[in-house]
C-alpha cells in the first residue's frame, strides 16, 4: 500500500469517535473528516429532550471540544460533503471538485429521515426533525405553548417531540400506524406504558391512522387531512416516520447494501480499505450471528472505535450488546439487547402502574433483552441486564420477576 491517508465521510457520532480513536491508537499520518453539516460533529439525543427543552446550550452537544480538530491534526472540512466515490483506485471525490486519495476510508453517513410522499409538506410549518438546525426551529416554535402541534409518527423521536411539546404546554395529537406506540420497538406491553404515560400529559393519540395530506391557507399548515377523512388543526405538523441508511455514495461506488450497508463484524464493506459504521452499517453481530443496523448512540459510539481500529489493521470487532435510552417528562428508560430475538411477552419486575420496573425478554428460556425503567441507577441494571443476555443461560422467569432475587444471582457460577 502507498502512504496512508486516512479519510473519514460523515461528521456525526460515528465519524468523530472514529477519528478520536484514530489519533488514540497512534495513528499519526493524514486524517480528514468531510462533513456535509456547517457544524462539528455534534451529538443528537439532546436535540429532541434537553436542548428542545431549554435545559441544555450548544456547548453541551459537540462530540468533542472545538480545538480538538486542530490540536489533533484532523482536518475538519464543514459542509463539503463526498460527492463520490471511486473504491478501484482509491479516491474520493469531494462536492467542491477536490479529490482526495485514500489508504483506508470509512463511510459515516448515518441516516435521513424518512421522505413520505404527503401534499402539503412543502408548507410553512410542516418540518421532520434530525438537525440542531431542526430542533432551534422547532423550540423556537414550540417555547411559547399555545399551539396545535400534529406529530405524524409514534416511534421514538415522535414521543420524545409529544413530551417537550406538551412541557411546553402545547396541543398535542400524535398519529401512527401501529395500534400502539413503540410496539415495533418494545412490544404492545411496553407501548402502552408510554402511551398512558403521555395520555396523562394530555397527548391524544389517533392510532392507527395515516396522514392523507396537510392542508394549508396562505402557504403556511392549517391542519392535517386523516386517511378517515378528518382534519386536525395543527399550527406546526412534525413528520417523524423513521430514517433510511444514507447509503447513496456507497450505492453509486458498487459496494454491497442490505438495509444500509453490510460490514462484516470489523465493519468492513465489500470494498476493500473501505469501511462502515453508525446508522448506516448493517454489521454481522457476532452474538447473534446475524446482521444487525443499529440506529442508536451507542452503536455510533461503539462502531466509530472499532471502525478506527479496525482502519489500522488491529484486531477489532462490534459485539457489544447494542443499548439505547429515552428520557421523557420524568421517566428515564435504558434498554439493553436483539429485539429480533425476542418470543413472547415480557416479564415484569416491578409495578407498570407506579412507572418502576424492570422488563425482560427471552427466547427458549434465555434473557435476549431487558429494560429498566425509573430503576435506581446505582442499581446500575442495564449491566446485569447486558450479563444476563451475554451469559446464555437459560433463567426462571418467576426468578427474574423477583424483587427478593438479585439479578446477579441469577448469572451462572462463574
Ligand atoms: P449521523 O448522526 O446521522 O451523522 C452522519 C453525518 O454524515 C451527518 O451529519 C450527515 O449530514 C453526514 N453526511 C451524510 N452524507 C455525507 C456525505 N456524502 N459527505 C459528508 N457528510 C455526509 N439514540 C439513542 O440511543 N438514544 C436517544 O435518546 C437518541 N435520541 C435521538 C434523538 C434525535 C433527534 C435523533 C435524530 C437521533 C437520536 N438517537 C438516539 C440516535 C442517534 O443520535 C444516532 O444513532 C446517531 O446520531 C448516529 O450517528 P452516526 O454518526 O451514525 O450518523
Amino acid at each position: 500500500m502507498t502512504e496512508d491517508n486516512i479519510v473519514i465521510v460523515g461528521g456525526g457520532l460515528a465519524g468523530a469517535t472514529a477519528a478520536k480513536t484514530l489519533r488514540a491508537e497512534g495513528y499519526k499520518g493524514p486524517l480528514t473528516l468531510l462533513a456535509e453539516e456547517p457544524q462539528a460533529p455534534y451529538l443528537r439525543p439532546p436535540l429532541s429532550k434537553e436542548y428542545l427543552l431549554g435545559k441544555e446550550g450548544e456547548d453541551a452537544l459537540p462530540v468533542v471540544p472545538a480545538g480538538w480538530y486542530t490540536e489533533n491534526d484532523v482536518e475538519l472540512r464543514l459542509g463539503v460533503p463526498a460527492a463520490a466515490l471511486d473504491p478501484g483506485a482509491r479516491m474520493v471525490d469531494l462536492a467542491d471538485g477536490t479529490r482526495l486519495r485514500y489508504s483506508a476510508l470509512l463511510l459515516a453517513t448515518g441516516a435521513r429521515p424518512r421522505p413520505i410522499p404527503l401534499p402539503g409538506s412543502d408548507l410553512d410549518g410542516v418540518m421532520t426533525f434530525r438537525t440542531v438546525e431542526d430542533s432551534r426551529r422547532l423550540r423556537d416554535a414550540l417555547a411559547g405553548g399555545g399551539r396545535n402541534v400534529v406529530l405524524v409518527g409514534s416511534g421514538w423521536i415522535g414521543m420524545e417531540l409529544a413530551a417537550a411539546a406538551t412541557s411546553y404546554g402545547n396541543t398535542v395529537t400524535l398519529l401512527g400506524l401501529e395500534q400502539v406506540p413503540l410496539a415495533a420497538a418494545i412490544g404492545p406491553e411496553l407501548g402502552s406504558f408510554f402511551r398512558s404515560l403521555h395520555e396523562s400529559r394530555g397527548v391524544r393519540f389517533r392510532l392507527p391512522s395515516s396522514a392523507a395530506g396537510i392542508a394549508g391557507d396562505a402557504g403556511r399548515v392549517t391542519g392535517v387531512r386523516t386517511d378517515d377523512g378528518d382534519v386536525l388543526a395543527a399550527d406546526l405538523v412534525v413528520v417523524a416516520v423513521g430514517v433510511v441508511p444514507e447509503t447513496s455514495l456507497a450505492a453509486a461506488a458498487g459496494i454491497e447494501l442490505d438495509n444500509g450497508i453490510l460490514t462484516d463484524a470489523s465493519l468492513r464493506t465489500s470494498a476493500p480499505g473501505v469501511f462502515a459504521a453508525g446508522d448506516v452499517a448493517n454489521a454481522l453481530h457476532p452474538f447473534t450471528g446475524r446482521h444487525h443496523r443499529s440506529e442508536h448512540w451507542s452503536n455510533a459510539l461503539n462502531g466509530g472505535k472499532v471502525a478506527g481500529r479496525a482502519m489500522l489493521g488491529r484486531d477489532a470487532v462490534l459485539d457489544t450488546i447494542p443499548y439505547f435510552y429515552t428520557d421523557q417528562y420524568d421517566v428515564s428508560m435504558e434498554y439493553s439487547g436483539f429485539p429480533t430475538l425476542i418470543e413472547g411477552p415480557p416479564v415484569i419486575r416491578g409495578s407498570l402502574e407506579a412507572g418502576e420496573f424492570l422488563a425482560f425478554w427471552q427466547r427458549g428460556g434465555r434473557v435476549v433483552a431487558g429494560m429498566n425503567v425509573n430503576w435506581p441507577r446505582s442499581a446500575k441494571p442495564q449491566k446485569a441486564i447486558k450479563a444476563l443476555i451475554a451469559a446464555q443461560s437459560p433463567v426462571n422467569p418467576a426468578a427474574l420477576a423477583d424483587p427478593d432475587v438479585t439479578l446477579e444471582q441469577l448469572l451462572p457460577e462463574p
